[in-house]
């Protein structure tokens, strides 16, 4: 049954092209020869009422390899600048993705974004183009984190095609259609600041509080106001991301929404053997970008936010007092999100060390972060007879008991019940997240032309928090042959 609009006739604004011709470049998406069909997201479909079966056509497969564009489509690249690794990195923008426009929504506008669809002015060194292997990963994470419930840019669709890339090896092309309400990053802002050009940022920063943040207007001062959100959004998005051990490993101030979204996935990856170093990102030779420095690098992009949005601000103290959000709010969000992972219902003295000692404890015997969480729920208050699963994570089965004896105590301080406490914590700690090796299969066998691991891989994450009995081999642990594989910046 065609419920939805075809991908050629979807209702087409382009919003983004209202801002003065020096935000971007009007351009077509480069041809990608004999271009097929790898993976379509159905919720990401549903979500802009696009009919998802329809998209297996022809004509839509040829508008998701930019071979086409959609009757109402206006393509542009954006320009944008960034810190990369810290340092200044001067003008990057869009050097691979083409924004075709943007359709209405239930929950407001979407842009529809091509990534990997060619050269554009941006492209400097590179090829304008992105590999299957990156594509896959970052729609089966885009889409993962969405069913995870965190705020995400999301993935409609994949194409390949047969055509070579040059990356450390030959690979093969593909692309992405990916979705959110806006691409416009920190770096959007850093760019005309750095260029000294205060009526560019002033365009900039209206048109973002207009039409994304349009209760900011009434402020006193609305900058001030835009940056104490933005401030809020990402010290809440990171203690998400904190809070099921993802790691985006590329947090340049270029691949931060404006909209406190997860969006650029490049080299991520979810925390297995709990180590707070961690670096998923292998060209990240410093661990600037570790799980353990995820929340300050978020704060430390703000700054340079606050930075680039001085001149509107105008005052010192405000911009001050904005960035100070930062920290209150990513404590605020971890202790809810850490409450609802253990599964307390009230708060109460002593809980913070409880939650330190279980860091510890992880740490200090590199336990399944996802497993642990999800079998943690199998603990009984009442009953001091351990869950042998859960005392499985760990090598060091003494201190398990000990820590799990105060959390036992902790549960009947304020009588939780076992059978209510289970259902609740099921339902926020997943036991299915985007593991590296099972993104490895998956692409492996879409190299070699077998969509269908994509496919059940996309079902199995976008149910993340159910058991699925028929599933369970993809909640297990990484095999051996896993503990090689290395995530680069190269995509
Ligand atoms: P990233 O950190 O991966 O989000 O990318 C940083 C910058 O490099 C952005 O301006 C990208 O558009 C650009 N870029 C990355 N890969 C390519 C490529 N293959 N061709 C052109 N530009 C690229
Ligand atoms: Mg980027």
């Amino acid at each position: 049954m065609n419920t939805g609009t075809a991908i050629n006739k979807l209702p087409l604004d382009n919003s983004f092209a209202s801002l003065p011709p020096s935000f971007y470049t009007r351009l077509m998406p480069t041809p990608l020869p004999a271009p097929y069909m790898v993976a379509v997201s159905g919720p990401a479909a549903a979500l802009i009422g696009l009919d998802a079966a329809a998209l297996a056509e022809q004509q839509a497969i040829d508008i998701l390899a930019g071979n086409a564009i959609p009757e109402q489509a206006k393509p542009l690249s954006a320009v944008y600048s960034g810190h990369q690794f810290g340092v200044w990195a001067g003008q990057l923008g869009d050097g691979r993705a083409i924004l075709l426009g943007d359709v209405a929504t239930q929950r407001g506008p979407m842009e529809l974004q091509l990534k990997g669809a060619g050269l554009t002015p941006y492209s400097r060194m590179g090829d304008g183009r992105a590999v299957l292997r990156s594509s896959i990963r970052e729609f089966l994470c885009s889409e993962a984190m969405a069913a995870l419930g965190i705020p995400t840019s999301r993935a409609l669709a994949v194409v390949g095609s047969d055509q070579g890339v040059m990356r450390e090896t030959v690979e093969t092309a593909a692309v992405v259609l990916r979705m959110a309400p806006t691409f416009i990053r920190f770096g959007s802002f850093e760019h005309w600041s750095t260029r000294d050009k205060p009526e560019e940022l002033k365009i900039l920063a209206d048109y973002v509080i207009d039409r994304y943040y349009p209760a900011l207007r009434v402020e006193e001062n609305p900058y001030a106001a835009l940056l104490a959100e933005v401030t809020r959004r990402t010290a809440e998005l990171m203690a998400q991301w904190q809070s099921v051990g993802f790691m985006h490993g590329v947090m340049n101030t270029d691949n931060m929404s404006i909209l406190g979204e997860t969006i650029d996935y490049g080299p991520f990856g979810f925390m297995e053997a709990f180590d707070s170093g961690h670096i998923c990102n292998h060209s990240d030779q410093q661990g600037r970008y570790s799980y353990g420095n995820q929340p300050q690098i978020g704060h430390w992009n703000c700054y340079a936010l606050g930075q680039a949005l001085l001149p509107l601000i105008n005052e010192i103290p405000a911009a001050q007092a904005a960035l100070d959000q930062y920290q209150p709010a990513f404590a605020a969000k971890v202790d809810t999100l850490l409450r609802a992972k253990l599964g307390l219902a009230t708060a109460r003295d002593g809980d913070r060390e409880l939650m330190d000692a279980m860091f510890t404890l992880l740490q200090e015997n590199h336990a399944d972060f996802t497993q642990f969480f999800r079998t943690l729920s199998n603990l009984k208050a009442y009953d001091d007879a351990p869950d042998e699963d859960l005392r499985d994570e760990f090598i060091n089965r003494e201190a398990f008991d000990a820590w799990a004896s105060l959390y036992r105590a902790r549960l009947r301080a304020e009588n939780s019940d076992d059978a209510a406490r289970k259902v609740a914590m099921d339902a926020v700690n997943p036991k299915y997240v985007l593991r590296n090796y099972l993104a490895q299969i998956a692409i492996e066998k879409a190299q070699n032309k077998d969509f269908t691991e994509v496919a059940r891989l996309l079902s199995v994450l976008q149910r993340p928090f159910d058991e699925q009995p028929e599933n369970e081999k993809y909640a297990a642990l990484p095999p051996d042959w896993a503990s090689h594989l290395e995530v680069s910046c190269s995509s």
